[in-house]
């Protein structure tokens, strides 16, 4: 009950809605030409199953209420039939509306604004086709019940459906459409003003020659009416059909229409008026939503042309802005296709390329390869030409440092990386790349290398020279005292006679200093020796792989490629680990400073592996070889300028300290192969034998 109450209508709404329906029955009586019959069409119809489809469900007893009021008012005016059969033909005419409303809003999308030919077929099959019947069915029992205007039920029937189909078809669409589209103001062009101006004279001018007389038949009207639907959909066709409506009552009242006429036809003549209306409506109302539907979609299609326009201009800043940062980064970037064709280049890239390479903007279908391979140092192309066959082929990441020919003639040292791209499957779509410029920190490193040599080699030869000097104070005067009293003895020996006695106590002396000298040997013997507790069971392989990082990035500046190769399961041996890496870097070193003068082929190869009772390491290179073979360990042995010569002499006194083996083999097929072997920790060999 309270919600009836809160969905009441507004007065003002429910006031309209009485006077218009009580208009409409008024209209209705005028139109009912054939004498007795009392039905003609019924507009009410058309305005009850609208106001019901526009407004809530619950709001619809007050309608109906209201309709109510309105039909037996109108009644009183009019119609003057008795009070149970004019209730009974309201009761039909309430329950047309609430069906066809009903119906009407659950076929066609909501709101109902009938803009798709499907939502008007679903309204003329279901709100004037269906709905009716119910008006019709209930009104002509009544008719035929009260025995009034001498109708029967089965002659009442059709006239009633199609009068009441009619006022459906003419004014519930219109009242949907008007209704719901009236506030849109409408933005017609002068030319437009213009069209709609002469389609009116037109059609009201064809609407008045025909239903005069003047023109052979009613449904010349046709092409003037659906101008108006196709140009100017729901409206014009409102308009044109009310105009029409009014025009063909007006004449028919006046008995002048081409639906008057002699008393035996009026019965004919009505239902053709029926039909004519009901046509007229139906047709507008088809092409009024054909042509909606057309606009629809131009607009939509306009609309998605727009939105396309929008993305491509927002989609070509992107890109725009993406290439501006892409040409501003202070590095080269490039981009290639899986095989490394058609490469792209930023805008640094190709001013170095064009700097170097005149015709490059002339290539056509330049190859990646080729191009980095033509400005490449000549010892790192062929290195480089491998490494990117194997990333090429195999898809992993490219990383390698090299030097690249500048505008002056000189190169420059740069870092190239390169990652593939690839798609769900794992293939490789697109490959991207940066070089940098690394060649200031390389130049940096390098210095700062030289000096620490430097340095290195300063505190060698400072150290050495300390303590070459103290041992030769402290070797020294116990030999000046044994060359002294040596002298003296042979001086007592040669006396005449000789002095036994003396020469005796100074050969005491010679033997006690030459005693101390030989401590002294001892002593810094033991120094150097070191003692034997810093030695432990150790992994020699993690030793040698220690060995290679440290001397990596020496190797990559130097252009050597290093060749590891240690056989897995070595056993452990007990070393002084730091000793043991200072010969590894010692040989490793030499091995470079050997290939130094070589412009191509650095290789300096490393291959350590079990034999018998001794872990034996071989390290070696392809220099010019061994020059002397007998002096190489000799201490203070050097050809180099800046050389020391201790280098080998210490490796060898290393190694044998732990109880192996250092000498040299000539390599083939050239170069020099420096062998040493370090014996299996005892507990180890005897587990492992
Ligand atoms: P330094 O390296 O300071 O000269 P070393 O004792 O390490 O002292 O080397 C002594 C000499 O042995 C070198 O000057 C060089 O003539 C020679 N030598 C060492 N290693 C090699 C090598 N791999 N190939 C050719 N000669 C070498």
């Amino acid at each position: 009950m309270t919600s009836i109450w809160s969905h009441r209508p507004r007065l003002l709404h429910l006031g309209l809605f009485i006077a218009a329906f009580v208009l409409s029955c008024g209209f209705a009586e005028l139109l009912a030409i054939v004498p007795g019959t009392g039905i003609s069409i019924w507009p009410a119809s058309g305005l009850f199953i609208a106001t019901l489809v526009l407004t809530p469900r619950q709001s619809w007893p007050w309608w109906v209420l209201a309709g109510c009021f309105s039909e037996l008012f109108s009644n009183v005016l009019w119609f003057h039939s008795p009070l149970a059969a004019a209730f009974l033909i309201y009761c039909g005419n309430a329950l047309e509306a609430v069906i066809g409303a009903w119906l009407v809003n659950r076929a066609c999308s909501r709101p109902v604004r009938l803009e798709s030919l499907r939502d008007v077929l679903a309204f003329v099959l279901l709100g004037a086709g269906v709905a009716p019947v119910a008006s019709a069915t209930v009104g002509s029992a009544t008719l035929a019940w009260f025995d009034m205007q001498g109708q029967s039920f089965a002659t009442a029937w059709p006239l009633w459906w199609i009068g009441d189909a009619t006022g459906v078809l003419i004014v519930a669409p219109l009242a949907l459409v008007v209704l719901q589209n009236w506030h849109g103001k409408a933005h017609l062009s002068p030319a437009r003003w213009m069209e709609a101006g002469v389609l009116g004279l037109i059609l009201l001018g064809v609407a008045i020659l025909s239903m005069s007389g003047a023109l052979p038949f009613a449904y010349i009207i046709m092409p003037p009416l659906l101008w108006a639907a196709v140009r100017f959909e729901f409206k014009g066709a409102a308009v044109a059909l009310i105009l029409l409506a009014l025009i063909t009552a007006v004449f028919t009242i006046h008995d002048t229409s081409q639906f008057a006429g002699n008393p035996e036809a009026l019965k004919h003549n009505q239902v053709m008026l029926q039909l004519f209306l009901a046509i007229s409506a139906f047709s507008a109302l088809i092409v009024a939503a054909i042509s909606r539907q057309h606009q629809l979609a131009a607009l939509t299609l306009l609309q998605s042309e727009r939105s396309l326009r929008e993305h491509v201009e927002a989609l070509r800043l992107s890109e725009q802005r993406l290439q501006q940062m892409i040409d501003a980064v202070p590095i080269r970037l490039w981009r290639a296709t899986a095989t490394g064709e058609s490469p792209y280049f930023n805008k640094r890239y190709r001013d170095y390329l064009r700097s170097l390479l005149p015709d490059f903007d002339a290539i056509e279908e330049p190859q990646f390869g080729q191009l980095m391979l033509e400005l490449m140092h000549p010892e790192d192309a062929p290195e480089m030409a491998r490494e990117m066959r194997r990333c090429f082929a195999s898809g992993a990441t490219f990383a390698m440092r090299f030097r690249r020919l500048q505008k002056n003639g000189s190169y420059r040292w740069e870092e190239g990386r390169a990652e593939p791209l690839r798609d769900h499957d794992g293939k490789i779509v697109q490959w991207y790349g940066v070089a940098l410029d690394i060649d200031d920190e390389i130049r940096a490193q390098e210095g700062l290398r030289q000096a620490s040599d430097k340095l290195a080699r300063a505190n060698q030869a400072a150290s050495l020279a300390e303590l070459s000097a103290s041992i030769a104070h402290e070797v020294n005067q116990p030999l000046a005292a044994i060359v002294a009293n040596s002298h003296a003895c042979q001086r007592w020996l040669m006396a005449d006679p000789p002095n036994i006695e003396r020469a005796q106590k100074t050969v005491q002396r010679v033997i006690r200093d030459a005693n101390a000298a030989a401590e002294v040997v001892r002593r810094v013997h033991a120094l150097f020796k070191q003692s034997m507790d810093t030695r432990v069971p150790t992994a020699f392989d993690s030793v040698i792989a220690e060995a290679r990082d440290l001397m990596a990035e020496e190797a990559a500046r130097r252009g050597a490629r290093m060749d590891f190769e240690v056989e897995t399961g070595l056993p452990l041996v007990a070393m002084d680990r730091v000793q043991v890496q200072q010969v590894l870097i010692n040989l490793m070193r030499n091995g470079m400073d050997a290939m130094e003068s070589m412009t191509r082929g650095r290789v300096l190869r490393a291959r350590a592996r079990r034999i018998g009772e001794v872990v034996q390491t071989e390290i070696s290179d392809r220099g010019p070889g061994i020059e002397f073979p007998d002096r190489i360990f000799e201490p203070f042995f050097t050809t180099k300028e800046s050389g020391m010569g201790m280098g080998l002499a210490i490796c060898r006194s290393i190694v044998e300290s732990h109880g192996g083996r250092l000498w040299v083999e000539k390599n083939e097929p050239q170069g020099a192969n420096f062998i040493f072997t370090l014996p299996i920790e005892a507990k180890t060999a005897s587990d492992g034998g």
